[in-house]
């Protein structure tokens, strides 16, 4: 037997990573960085899917090509949608970035986040907050501004040690800082990606804090509107809830995608980590072409 060093490659089989995210958005790694990355980690094909945003998927295919790495790059996208009083994150695979019907509902989009942005700020002032709109914006640089940006800000002035805590002081829903949004629908999401080539997956479904009874209503709107994958596999779940997902999958024929939603290097997400999918479920690359990637500019 040879000696391989730990997190060798093996050549047996694809490793798929269909979610992460760049300083395009609320990643900390700029598309050049995380496509690196992806290869070390031993990431086959990853698809970017920035919120509301496709600009690091170009910035993305040079870096691959110019450094001829060994790595399939799936354009990809997040979109933030509004379904019965919920946020719902539809992401979008193998679109055409350059579709009109996908970058103008997503040009739409970022219109909102900005308008919420400033809402945002607002918010935060009166409760005696100062600088939210500049120190976001700050963050964000020339990235698509989410509340992630928000909660890095507030971080850096002491408002609370880590982002889950200023998330859940300030900035999810009935606290300070939080402010509604008008986003898309889910058909209107849903079907911006399929003119656009792509495919639609519901993201992170456990995250919701849907009950059995709304995570399967929402799966059933989301197949009606013409949905036809849902992320089973993240590396964060329980393995009792990929098994939920699975099952969910397999009933609604939905076909199954799995993805870290990497968005910083840290100790409990990576890219490719614990990603796959349990027995029965199709995966969403079951019709892909060996070589499916992006299409030169
Ligand atoms: P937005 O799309 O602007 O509403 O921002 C949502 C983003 O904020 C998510 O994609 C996460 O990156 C981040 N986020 C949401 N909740 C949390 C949390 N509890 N802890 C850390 N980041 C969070
Ligand atoms: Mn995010
Ligand atoms: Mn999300
Ligand atoms: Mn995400």
């Amino acid at each position: 037997m040879t000696d391989k060093p730990l997190g060798a490659k093996s050549s047996l089989f694809t490793l798929y990573d269909l979610h992460s995210h760049t300083t395009a958005s609320d990643g900390l790694l700029s598309p050049e960085a995380l496509v690196a990355r992806a290869v070390a980690m031993g990431v086959d094909v990853l698809a970017i899917t920035d919120h509301d945003t496709l600009k690091g998927v170009a910035v993305a295919r040079q870096a691959i090509i110019s450094q001829a790495l060994p790595l399939t790059l799936i354009a990809g996208v997040e979109i933030s949608t509004r379904w019965q009083n919920h946020e719902i994150h539809i992401v979008g695979l193998g679109i055409d970035i350059a579709h009109p019907a996908i970058t103008e509902l997503l040009a739409a989009q970022r219109e909102k986040r900005r308008e919420r942005a400033v809402d945002i700020a607002q918010r935060l002032e009166r409760a005696g907050i100062t600088g939210a709109w500049e120190g976001a914006q700050g963050f964000a640089c020339d990235g698509v501004i989410t509340r992630g940006h928000f909660a890095r800000y507030l971080v850096s002035i002491g408002k609370a040690d880590n982002l889950a805590a200023v998330f859940k002081k300030y900035l999810s829903k009935g606290n300070t800082g939080y402010a509604p949004s008008q986003w898309c629908s889910i058909e209107e999401a849903v079907s911006a990606v399929r003119q656009a080539g792509g495919q639609a997956v519901v993201a992170h479904p456990g995250r919701y804090q849907l009950s059995a009874k709304w995570l399967k209503r929402l799966l059933d709107h989301f197949v009606a509107a013409g949905g036809e994958g849902i992320e089973v596999a993240s590396c964060q779940q329980s393995p009792q809830e990929r098994t939920l997902l699975a099952g969910y999958a397999r009933e609604r024929q939905l076909l199954g995608s799995q993805g870290s939603d990497f968005h910083m290097p840290c100790a409990w997400i990576e890219l490719g980590r614990k990603l796959w999918l349990p027995g029965g479920v199709e995966p969403i690359w079951r019709d892909w072409p060996t070589h499916h990637t992006v299409a030169p500019a």
